[in-house]
């Protein structure tokens, strides 16, 4: 008799997840908290606009993965030609970022401040080697104060809701993986290739009927494959027995199982399971996520601007970033009209978070007025809004997750995964990546193998 799998979550490890079972020859069931596939890479229809949970363009880190996203879009390859900008004391630079436009951008007296700064950070490091403990050290150490503060430690303050030294290491590593502002002086200075690559290198995947229709599309195959689907679902239990999970509770019924993968945040995971068995329950509120209200504004002019989407960094903003989906594709949005998109992200006792279309106005109209948009151009305003968009990789957090990650080890049929299962800031790729590679770990019952390589499955696969 085949074995028989439950997968929490149709998101893309769930569905990546699910593929890789089928391929194992295991009967699958996946339990959905919501009514549709795709988790945050849904793409949601608004009349007659498309939007995505802000912008998301999909990154082929490797063939495998590249043939199968053009598999479930129907063999067609769309590569979007993707445009982003930083707002940085009001001008829009490049992103990724090119030293010489900074120079030429950025106020004289600002460029004096950089290069000082610079030099002052890499003469001092010769005596002393700087620490690097968390992201403010790290940035500081890479770019020197002034460029770091006005690039990226105000605007991480604003998005993090914490002073840029909470912020791990970890994190600074993944999203100021190489760069420092002397590969970026090298870079701009000379004609020989990068000394750092990025996805932005390699190109993105899209749909041109928003990237949902992928995962829709995964989601469709599985089903007809014999996979059951249980929406609007969640867990209310995990029943343990001999030191495994026998079997879970989903709507007042019990469902017997050989394998568990899940990928739910990962604190919710530990607190369905009672202290009696496990140490580590306490962890469960270390898991920390920030929100993010998507606040979708529909202008009656037919484009907003030529990027793609932009990092508002200056501390004039109120939101993160603004993006423009019709600048993916043209039929995202009426001729005449264009839709964005402005991201803030916030936590759950933030009044923003409890605020509903209407209440949005000023603020959108205040934002806008910077890029010269009146307010009789604004058509209408609606709001999406994702709980846990974000896992928050504060200083400490490793430690705790570790010892989360532990002690569900204990659980051989068990394994966490995927971004929020994992609370690591991964994108679609990794994150598909990680739903494939948890399914045999757990066949082999391999399961603190998996946690302690995790790491290695994003970073090899995106390399
Ligand atoms: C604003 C924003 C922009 C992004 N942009 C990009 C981008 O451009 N490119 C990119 O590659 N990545 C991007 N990402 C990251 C990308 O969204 C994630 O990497 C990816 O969605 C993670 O997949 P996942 O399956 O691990 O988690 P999710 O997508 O969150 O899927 C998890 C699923 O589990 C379900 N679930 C949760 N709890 C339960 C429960 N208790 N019971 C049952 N079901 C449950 C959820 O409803 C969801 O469907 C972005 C993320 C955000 C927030």
């Amino acid at each position: 008799m085949k074995k028989t799998i439950v997968i929490i979550g149709a998101g893309p490890a769930g569905l990546m997840a699910g593929l890789e079972a089928l391929q194992n020859d295991l009967n699958v069931i996946i339990i959905e908290k919501s009514s549709f596939p795709g988790g945050k890479g849904a793409s949601i229809k608004w009349g007659d606009y498309l939007v995505d949970y802000g912008p998301h363009v999909f990154h082929p880190a490797t063939e495998s993965l590249k043939k199968l996203m053009i598999k479930y879009s129907g063999g067609k390859e769309f590569q979007p030609k993707i445009m982003q900008s930083l707002y940085v004391e009001d001008q829009p630079m490049d992103y990724p970022f090119r030293i010489s436009q900074a120079i030429s951008h950025l106020k004289f007296t600002t460029n004096l401040k950089i290069f000082f700064d610079y030099f002052f950070v890499k003469l001092k490091s010769i005596v002393f080697k700087p620490p690097k403990t968390n992201f403010k050290e790290f940035g500081i150490a890479n770019f020197g104060n002034t460029l770091y503060q006005i690039c990226f430690g105000k605007y991480s303050e604003r998005v993090w809701g914490c002073s840029a030294e909470n912020i791990s290491i970890e994190f600074a590593m993944r999203k100021l993986p190489s760069l420092s502002l002397r590969s970026l002086l090298i870079d701009s200075l000379s004609k020989r290739k990068k000394s750092h690559t990025s996805y932005h290198d390699s190109g993105f995947l899209y749909h041109e009927n928003g990237i949902g229709t992928i995962f829709n599309n995964i989601a469709a195959d599985l089903l007809e494959r014999g996979v059951q689907f249980i929406y609007n679902s969640t867990i209310k239990e995990l029943i343990l027995k001999d030191g495994k999970i026998a079997s879970v509770i989903v709507n007042d019924t019990e469902v017997y199982l050989d394998y568990l993968l899940t990928t739910m945040p990962l604190g919710e995971l530990v607190s369905l399971i009672s202290d009696k068995y496990c140490l580590f329950t306490k962890y469960s509120d270390a898991m920390q996520y920030r929100n993010t209200i998507f606040v979708n504004v529909i202008l009656n002019r037919p484009q907003f601007s030529k990027f793609n989407w932009s990092f508002l960094v200056n501390e004039r903003f109120i939101f993160n970033r603004v993006s423009e989906q019709k600048n993916l594709f043209p039929t995202f949005a009426p001729k005449n009209k264009t839709l964005i998109t402005l991201e803030k992200v916030c936590k759950n006792s933030d009044p923003e978070w409890l605020r509903d279309a209407c209440m949005w106005r000023s603020d959108v109209e205040k934002e806008l007025g910077f890029f010269g948009v009146s307010g009789n151009e604004i058509d209408s305003i609606f709001i999406n809004k994702l709980e846990k968009s974000y896992p928050f990789m504060y200083v400490g957090y490793e430690f705790q997750k570790i010892n989360c990650l532990n002690d569900l080890a204990s659980f051989k049929n068990l394994i966490t995964t995927g971004r929020y299962g994992l609370s690591i800031d991964t994108d679609m790729h990794d994150s598909m990546q990680l739903g494939r590679e948890a399914i045999s770990y757990l066949i082999n019952q391999k399961v603190s193998d998996f946690y302690t390589q995790h790491e290695e499955i994003c970073k090899t696969r995106a390399a």
